[in-house]
């Protein structure tokens, strides 16, 4: 099968979306903020709870918390987990917009 133009294209975008998120806390998960030798893409909001793929809802995660967190609410999840830590989530809602929907 022979790939478009346009195939091609979409998949260098998606490349460069995710080395984007993945640099925007410099490498380092987000959540726990631990540098894993392999670094994990995490939809903020699930795509099974309706998150889109795009770069306001994926965040650079390590396979600890992207397991842990799967599908559950963002805070919910965060706050009641060992490396819940204010300042990351501060960060977090400053760099993606979607987050900033719920905080009670
Ligand atoms: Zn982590």
């Amino acid at each position: 099968m022979v790939h478009s133009l346009r195939d091609l294209d979409n998949r260098s975008q998606k490349h460069k979306i995710r080395t984007e998120v993945k640099q925007r806390f410099g490498g380092s998960c987000a959540y726990c903020g631990c540098t894993p030798p392999v670094l994990t893409l995490d939809h903020v909001v699930a795509r099974c709870k309706g998150g889109f793929d795009v770069r306001s809802n994926l965040v650079g995660a390590c396979r600890r918390c992207n397991n842990s967190k799967k599908s559950k609410e963002l805070w919910q999840w965060w706050q009641s987990s060992p490396w819940w830590c204010e300042l990351r989530a501060q960060r977090l809602s400053s760099e993606v917009l979607i987050c900033k929907v719920k905080r009670s």
